[in-house]
């Protein structure tokens, strides 16, 4: 078996180790003689998988107490609504930064719901870079943030300072990629199948104030965050498996050194590549304007024309570097490097980039 070095930007690449766990579970999960996909949710097993990725959440992210941990289906996409149909009145305000393709659907939904101011955006520059500035509205009942642009390839570096106003942060394509201080926040989610696991369950971190801000109105009760909260994400049948490959992915993550070392190793990752990119700007063009909105996970960069892009793509491929092809609205290549990427595909990556330019420079 030959193993792609897989740039995909998500799902994406997942711990080798892990899929060989779950390949060995699968068929008799631990000596129980069935499957994790066949075993009820309220199981003693499941529900001993359940408290365990929680309690890894915990110590992986530092969560303090007064705060919950759930896990949800419909994506990352269907926090989009969820996060507005619970939080913002028909007459209310929330702010939100317009950075990119999910931000641009955050507020779509939330438009739905009640008024959106949007505090900063960068759609005119075809978001290059992040806000310079935003500006507030004075009565928010939140402000949400997309942590990293997937597409477009920005990241915060730091989050503004909300006072007293609740930040919500999608952090979908970075979670658990770096250091963060969860007491900021009044809500972190992430769609597992970037960072953590498998499409088809969203990680919710939700600070128990939230719950008592609840708007009033009609809520399906799958859509009302209490619900979750209450009934220990068991109210109906959760993705069960992926909460088990989750459950695989932050063991890993422990075993790696947690945060401190897979945000150091993240760090160089990118570095590599950046740094080859700036040594040769004349050919590998950044599509990020500004060098501290770049993106640790998701490096996107022109080439001096399509057809070179479409050559790179192609001998690149060949080479088993699988995956580099850029959004179709940045165009050019996007390697997405999470935290499962291993270092020796940057450097394979590096090596290529460097033959590339040589032999295609005019
Ligand atoms: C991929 C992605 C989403 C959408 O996630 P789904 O789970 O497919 O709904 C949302 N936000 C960001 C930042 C993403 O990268």
């Amino acid at each position: 078996m030959v193993r792609k070095f897989n740039f995909n930007p998500g799902p994406g690449v997942l711990p080798f180790s892990v899929l060989q766990k779950v390949q060995a579970e699968f068929t008799d999960y631990r000596g129980v003689g069935m499957s994790i996909v066949e075993m009820s949710h309220r199981s003693k097993e499941f529900e001993a998988i359940l408290a365990h990725v929680k309690q890894n959440f915990k110590d992986i992210l530092g969560i303090p107490e007064g705060y919950e941990i759930i896990f949800v289906g419909g994506g990352a996409s269907l926090q989009f609504a969820m996060i507005p149909m619970n939080f913002l009145g028909k007459d209310q305000v929330a702010d939100y930064v317009n950075t990119g393709e999910w931000a641009r659907r955050a507020i779509k939904e939330a438009k739905l719901f009640g008024k959106v101011h949007v505090a900063g955006d960068t759609e005119s520059d075809n978001y290059t870079h992040l806000p310079s500035e935003l500006v507030f509205s004075s009565n928010a009942q939140y402000l949400h943030l997309t942590s990293n642009n997937t597409i477009f390839g920005t990241q915060w570096p730091s989050y503004p300072e909300t006072g007293n106003v609740p930040l919500i942060v999608d952090m979908s394509s970075d979670f658990m990629s770096r250091k963060v201080d969860v007491k900021k926040y009044a809500m972190i989610y992430a769609g597992a199948q970037k960072n953590i696991g498998p499409a088809g369950v969203t990680a919710v971190i939700i600070r128990k104030d939230m719950l008592d801000k609840v708007v009033n109105r009609e809520i399906p009760t799958m859509m009302q965050y209490k619900t979750h909260v209450e009934n220990n994400s068991l109210y109906n049948t959760p993705p069960v498996f992926s909460i088990y490959m989750v459950d695989l992915v932050t063991e890993w993550i422990k075993e790696m050194g947690g945060l401190q070392k897979i945000e150091e190793m993240n760090d160089k990752k990118a570095k590599m590549i950046y740094d080859i990119m700036d040594s040769m700007p004349d050919f590998y063009k950044g599509t990020v304007t500004q060098k501290e909105h770049r993106s640790k996970m998701n490096i996107t960069f022109r080439l001096p024309s399509e057809d070179l892009e479409k050559k790179f793509e192609k001998e690149a491929t060949a080479k088993n570097l699988f995956g580099l092809k850029g959004h179709r609205s940045v165009g050019g290549m996007r390697a997405s490097v999470y935290n499962a990427f291993p270092i020796e595909g940057v450097e394979e990556l590096c090596k290529f980039m460097k033959e590339f330019a040589a032999n295609n420079r005019k």
